[in-house]
């Protein structure tokens, strides 16, 4: 099956009491054996549900994968995969890793005596260079959020290998739809489901995939031991959502590539990243290993601060909201609002620079998303 054929239909078979298209939503917490030792499958929700299996079966499917493992959100996913680990571990991490995970690295997972190396994972070498004795896990994330770097996940995952290391990669900002990780070597492949796949703003979630059976079996138990898990209408949800992953994926790139030319060309703004632009730093890297560019965006506007302001409170239809990957243009301005009580060298160090401004374009008409981006750029 093609990619666009598996998002309809991997993992999804119509009921098959009603002959019903769309899943059931199974909102049951148990299940009643025809006797002792003989159940259809299923026991208790927190171990296995039919909306959520089918769900953990399609986007296992769609990134070449043969176990999902759903989790109540992408941060329960990271969570998990962390318990594959033991105290005195070290971890080597994406330097410009998503908020939440260094978070609970740095906040949480140091009192477990786990010890975190962040480095600037487009460079391998400095992931080679990282590594030590007690090294269990690299942990990468491309394109990273909100600076929008290129890791090579080939080179890494060779480095990984031969050092027989655990390798996984946080693929929310690329979806399956663009990247899949498993391809070049990774042993677990992370979404938030939260963005683009669901796509519409509508649940919290997350997934780990994985072709290893003992990987697989481990996530699995783990999932089943702690409970992270969604309930059946958010799985449900979630599944309707993915149907129209490849045309969403689709508009958000061409969305995407046009915003960041007309933004590149724009007097006001300082400079734009975008992996879809030649002048991003690792745009032969992205060409080479994705299948598009995403719907990520993030520019440094002159003026710093007082532009951000002026830009997000003059915009009409981009919404000022957290999160990305749904069907409306959201825009962030991290120095304001995400990372407002980061003291400001950290931010600073962090390349969160004062006039940093993150757009996930969606997928309304680009010349109505420029119009919007323009007038509110007039008036800065
Ligand atoms: C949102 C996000 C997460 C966390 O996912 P939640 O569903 O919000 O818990 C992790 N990584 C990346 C890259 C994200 O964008």
């Amino acid at each position: 099956m093609k990619f666009d054929t598996k998002v309809v239909r991997s993992g999804i078979s119509p009921d098959p009491s009603t002959g019903a298209i769309v899943p059931p939503i199974y909102q049951s917490a148990t299940y009643v054996l025809e006797e002792v030792g003989k159940d259809k499958g299923y026991d208790y929700t927190r171990a296995s549900n039919p909306t959520r299996e089918m769900l953990e079966n399609n986007l296992a499917a769609l990134d070449g994968g043969k176990y999902g493992i759903y989790y109540s959100s992408g941060m329960a996913a990271v969570d998990s995969v962390m318990k594959l680990l033991k105290s005195g571990d070290h971890i080597v991490c994406s330097d410009d890793v998503y908020g939440g995970v260094s978070r609970l690295y740095n906040n949480l997972l140091v009192n477990y005596d786990l010890t975190f190396t962040y480095v600037n994972s487009s460079n391998p070498q400095e992931v080679e260079d990282a590594i030590q004795n007690n090294t269990k896990l690299i942990w990468i994330e491309t394109p990273t959020n909100p600076l929008l770097k290129i890791t090579d996940l080939d080179a890494v995952g060779k480095i990984a290998k031969r050092h027989g290391i655990l390798y996984g990669v946080d693929s929310t900002f690329s979806t399956p739809a663009l990247l899949r990780p498993l391809e070049f070597g990774a042993d677990i492949t992370m979404h938030s489901t939260t963005k683009y796949l669901s796509g519409h703003n509508q649940i919290i979630g997350g997934i780990l995939i994985t072709n290893d059976d003992e990987l697989g079996e481990k996530c699995k138990f783990i999932q089943k031991t702690v409970g992270a898990v969604p309930s059946p209408f958010d799985c449900w949800l979630t599944l309707l959502g993915i149907k129209t992953l490849s045309l969403r994926v689709t508009r958000h790139c061409e969305n995407a590539q046009v915003i960041a030319e007309f933004l590149e060309a724009h007097p006001k703004v300082e400079r734009v990243t975008y992996p879809g632009l030649p002048s991003h730093p690792q745009y032969d890297i992205a060409k080479d290993q994705m299948d598009g560019f995403s719907g990520m965006i993030s520019m440094e506007l002159k003026g710093g601060i007082p532009s951000g302001i002026s830009l997000m409170n003059g915009l009409k239809l981009c919404s000022l909201a957290e999160s990305l990957g749904a069907v409306e243009t959201m825009i962030t301005h991290p120095a304001t609002m995400t990372h407002a009580d980061v003291p400001k060298d950290e931010r600073l160090a962090r390349g969160l620079t004062d006039g940093l401004v993150r757009l996930s374009v969606g997928i309304e008409d680009s010349e109505d998303i420029i119009a919007d981006l323009n007038q509110a750029l007039d008036k800065i």
